[in-house]
């Protein structure tokens, strides 16, 4: 192993200026989601890269999944490499699409500029870095050792920005995220190259709706103000449920810190007349307001006893409150996700960092999900990690850049982790 360490690390030093390139090149497809910018040229240009190292490859586009269309077909790219015996598949998986540039760039976010031992441009930390930093320890990896057993596969998906409808969900249901095929998922996601980023915390969205009845703005006596409604649903939140929050805290290893209780944000609320109207409001009493509530939970917390805590403040002021009514609407559920430190890839990828870096990883939670949700709902997959070279705070940031050296050293732990994966030991 001594050896082939040896001969890994220097192919992958002496590929430094091709992990460049690649990443530039990545980084010019303006790949923004929404609306899903030319996800078909660069998911083409990772299957032409690919072929040429041997991979077989399959376009599958994720037809009528949210915003597929002929102008914006949801384009994902799926290579594959047989080795010479039977044996694992280890899946490299990837997100094409990045979000809007932003405002507050100094530099072109399109351009992939180098500076300073950087590369800079939209995507190249969250997560095109990520991607060409595998595509490199892949190849090197096949050149250094040719005989491999096993399979090694490489996917480039798209609207993972946008909960991965068209990417990797997609793709889960139609198997590729499943054994027999794949055993153990890699996802280059931006979480630092010496962190292992183990899964999520659970996903609640739900709309919440009071009701009140009509009548004129003079006379509101006559009626009922679903605003009002929703203001006493707002001091319950308050009073009742932030604080409980507070307290709940997890064993998860989640970053940051402050994401290690549970949480709740309100998206959105809105009740009577529209702020897009710019005349005189009409006096009306407002029969509906709605908000959007968006809960994040923690694996020691049932997503049952989550929505109970929200209903029972409703049905309380159904008891309390003259003529309270609501009505609630989940909007998204996503179940919290953490892979065992001892299971296959995370403990070949620890032992590899201990090896390129001379550390021990640290391990991470995410406080919101990625596409490690499809690949073990729907998948059935559960040896599968984040771990990427990336820095996770410079994500979705004006001037965000990648380290080409964290690059090379996280090319390191992949091609190490291929190998400790496809050939293990006992
Ligand atoms: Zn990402």
């Amino acid at each position: 192993m001594h050896d082939l360490s040896d001969k890994l690390f220097n192919e992958i030093d002496r590929r430094q200026d091709d992990l460049v390139l690649l990443t530039q090149e990545l980084v010019r497809f303006p790949t923004i989601n929404p609306p899903g910018e030319a996800y078909t040229p660069c998911a083409e240009y990772i299957g032409r890269r690919l072929k040429k190292t041997g991979f077989t490859i399959e376009y599958v586009r994720g037809e009528g999944t949210p915003g597929d269309s002929d102008r914006y077909p949801r384009t994902n790219v799926i290579g594959r490499i047989e080795g010479k015996r039977p044996g694992p598949t280890v899946h490299f998986n990837s997100h094409i699409d990045v979000v809007d540039a932003g405002a507050g760039w100094t530099f072109d976010p399109f351009a992939a500029t180098i500076h300073d031992g950087k590369i800079y441009g939209r995507g190249t930390c969250d997560m095109k870095g990520g991607l060409s930093t595998s595509i490199i320890a892949v190849e090197a990896y096949i050149a250094c050792n040719p005989d491999f057993s096993g399979a090694i596969e490489i996917s480039g998906t798209v609207d993972e920005e946008s909960g991965g409808f068209g990417g990797v969900a997609y793709l889960a249901k139609k198997g590729y995220f499943s054994k027999p095929r794949v055993d153990h998922v890699i996802i280059p996601e931006p979480l630092n190259k010496d962190r292992i980023c183990l899964g999520h915390r659970g996903v609640w969205w739900a709309e919440i709706e009071t009701k009140g009845e009509q009548a004129h703005g003079s006379m509101p006596f006559l009626g009922d103000c679903a605003v009002r409604h929703m203001g006493a649903v707002l001091e319950e939140l308050e009073r009742d449920l932030f604080p409980k929050l507070d307290l709940k805290r997890t064993a998860m290893p989640v970053v940051p810190e402050g994401a290690r209780s549970s949480t709740m944000n309100i998206n959105a609320i809105h009740g009577g007349q529209t702020d897009d109207y710019d005349g005189l409001p009409s006096p009306n009493v407002p029969d509906s307001c709605k908000m959007t509530i968006d809960r994040r939970f923690l694996i020691e917390e049932q997503l049952g006893e989550v929505k109970s805590e929200i209903t029972d403040i409703l049905e309380q002021l159904k008891k309390s409150r003259p003529k309270f009514d609501y009505t609630i609407r989940d909007l998204m559920e996503v179940l919290p996700v953490m892979t065992g430190r001892d299971e296959p890839v995370p403990a070949s990828v620890a032992a590899a960092i201990l090896q390129v870096m001379g550390k021990e990883p640290e391990y991470v939670v995410s406080p919101g999900t990625y596409d490690q949700k499809h690949v073990s709902r729907i998948g059935h997959l559960n040896d599968c990690i984040a771990y990427g070279p990336g820095i996770l705070d410079l994500a979705h940031r004006p001037d965000e850049y990648i380290v080409i050296q964290d690059m090379i050293e996280s090319a390191k732990v992949m091609a190490l982790s291929i190998h400790s994966l496809l050939h293990p030991k006992g």
